[in-house]
């Protein structure tokens, strides 16, 4: 196992995950099996508490595990799926010495931060490293650790000292660092200054680790005088100083750590097993960015949710519609409506904010509505999701968008106008989405709905089934409390809106679909954790096909994209493969 840890330098937020996931994708391309952990050194066990204007999206994992977003980044560049041990935390590691010093196992010692504490760290990586996570039974080669938040921080102390000690656990030709630096330009002087970066190198080394390679994030490319000046300053040769500037397209980040030589680099200095010949590895990747900047088309879809203010609350959606449009050769153009905007006579009323909303709607050829919490702007969404009905634009709603299409079925086309969720209204006359708890055997006190669960296709004649491949089930990831009454479905039916997709039991109601409108779709799951660049989530890409009238004849063609579409001469099929199809019901 060869361990590589990356750790963040002067500031936070510039796109060290992208950096990490990119090592990561570069390597997989060369063949090597790779993992990846992400240290959060916050105190929280996990994300599952946190307002997405904390940190952004919660990210949901297949075994339930609510995690940073970041992880969400592993699992789409490097197509695999993690588990929630795959996150680290401060509090999960206390909670894991704590629980073992209550049970007696360190003998009446004390229990202090060196050892104890640092032993710990290394022990879960260790472990968690050796576990599968591309489906396949050997364990990875590979494991891509990102250290979040930036040296220096009181938080990450004990981390980095893991490290330190670790590097001589597992042996110098096991363990390399690469550290994620700011080169800023101040505009006063234009200058590249390289001194943050200096600094945080000088703090990474007087704890005991040196970086392998410095990777400069800059607004433009750095200038050679610059790299040198990295070189000298930080003990390095000018080689292990790479340049990322900011880019439009994240896709073009593992080409450019490439081109500047990461694979020889990484093969030497850890002993890969990589051939020589590594130019035509990342040839899908390239082929990606190349069709992402050169997209003309565009296709309109309109976001109606509650944290519009903070993009990073709806990465993993963003994700999926851009997966949709890049396969489908559209450009992407997401308006983000603060749905509350859309509400019409309430207490805080903006008029200009209300127009520019309701102008906003009007223009999009794709109306989404995401997942979320509470009632805040849920009348806006239910507007939204009326318009989208009733004028028959395309319409995805998911989780929480999904339980407010029925709702708002019921009170405008079944005279129910009563009809609420008991997570607004737990009293309401007519309960058509209620609290059903899922008490698992191992959990009792887990109230939700977590992780990956099956859906059961009921009919044939259903657009998703379709657009899933033909199967005859399909298993997403949830995380919701409340989902639609399963007594009452009946009379929605009459009406042609279709419960078609449920548990195996029939109790839980997971896709609705409208007859006689162009794509009118509800998921109870969010399928947007499970997309990827090359496998897009085929409810998003419903969307993005019905928005752009390309629906239907991508249906008869038999889900297949057109020739002109296909990434490559046909050889590689990967964009048209419906992702469920070796899955059968035993
Ligand atoms: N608030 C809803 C529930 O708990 C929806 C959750 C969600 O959209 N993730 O069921």
């Amino acid at each position: 196992m060869k361990y590589i840890l990356v750790t963040g330098g002067v500031i936070s937020g510039i796109g060290k995950g992208i950096i990490a996931s990119s090592i990561g994708t570069i390597l997989k391309s060369c063949g090597l099996r790779v993992t990846a952990i992400k240290i959060d050194p916050y105190i929280n066990i996990d994300a599952g508490t946190f307002s997405p204007y904390e940190h952004g999206e919660v990210f949901v994992l297949n075994d339930g595990g609510e995690v940073d977003l970041d992880l969400g980044n592993y699992e789409r560049f490097l197509d695999i799926n993690l588990f929630k041990d795959n996150n680290i935390t401060t509090g999960k590691i206390y909670q894991h010495v704590i629980s073992k010093e209550r049970h007696g196992d360190f003998l009446g010692r004390t229990v202090q931060v060196v050892p104890h504490i640092t032993d710990a760290i290394q022990e879960w990586v260790m472990t968690q490293s050796l576990i599968p996570v591309d489906g396949q039974k050997e364990p990875p080669q590979i494991c891509v650790i990102e250290l979040g938040g930036t040296i220096g921080d009181i938080e990450g102390m004990p981390f980095v000292e893991a490290f330190r000690q670790f590097q001589f656990r597992v042996k110098r030709e096991n363990f390399c660092c690469i550290h994620v630096s700011l080169v800023p330009q101040p505009i006063m002087n234009g200058e590249q200054k390289t001194k943050p970066t200096q600094n945080s190198v000088r703090a990474l080394r007087s704890m005991g680790l040196f970086p392998d390679l410095i990777v400069c994030r800059s607004s433009i490319p750095i200038e050679m005088a610059v790299k040198e000046k990295i070189s000298m300053f930080c003990h390095v040769n000018p080689e292990q100083v790479i340049c990322i500037h900011d880019l439009a397209c994240t896709y073009r980040v593992p080409l450019l750590l490439e081109e500047q030589g990461l694979i020889n680099h990484l093969r030497d200095r850890l002993d890969l097993p990589i051939g020589e010949s590594s130019s035509n590895l990342l040839f899908k990747w390239k082929k990606m960015a190349d069709r992402y900047e050169n997209q003309q088309k565009p296709c309109c879809i309109a976001l109606v949710g509650k944290y519009t203010k903070l993009r990073d609350c709806y990465t993993s959606v963003f994700k999926a519609l851009e997966h949709s449009a890049l396969t489908i050769n559209y450009k992407l153009n997401l308006m983000y409506i603060n749905s509350s905007d859309l509400e019409q006579n309430t207490e805080n009323q903006d008029p200009i904010k209300f127009h520019e909303a309701w102008q906003k709607l009007c223009k999009a050829e794709g109306v989404l509505v995401p997942g979320g919490f509470g009632m805040d702007g849920t009348l806006g969404k239910i507007q939204a999701i009326s318009w989208a009905r009733k004028r028959k634009i395309p319409f995805l709603g998911v989780c929480l968008g999904m339980q407010l299409a029925v709702i708002e079925f019921a009170r405008n086309c079944l005279d129910m106008k009563d009809a609420n969720s008991t997570e607004f209204e737990p009293d309401a006359r007519i309960p058509l989405v209620i609290d059903m708890p899922e008490h698992k055997s191992d959990d009792m006190r887990g109230t939700m709905r977590l992780g990956i669960r099956r859906t059961v296709f009921k009919v044939e004649n259903s657009i998703l089934r379709k657009l899933y491949g033909n199967v005859p089930f399909i298993e997403e990831r949830h995380r919701h409390r409340y989902e639609v009454n399963p007594n009452m479905i009946n009379h929605f039916e009459k009406k042609d809106l279709n419960f078609v997709g449920q548990d195996d039991k029939g109790e839980r109601m997971d896709i609705i679909e409208l007859a006689n409108h162009p794509y009118f779709v509800g998921v109870q799951f969010h399928p947007e954790f499970s997309s990827r660049p090359m496998k897009p989530s085929p409810p998003y890409l419903g969307l993005l096909l019905a928005a752009t009238g390309n629906l239907n004849n991508y249906i008869h063609r038999g889900c297949k994209l057109s020739p002109s579409d296909r990434f490559s001469d046909g050889s590689d099929d990967s964009f048209s493969e419906p992702r469920f199809s070796d899955l059968e019901i035993n």
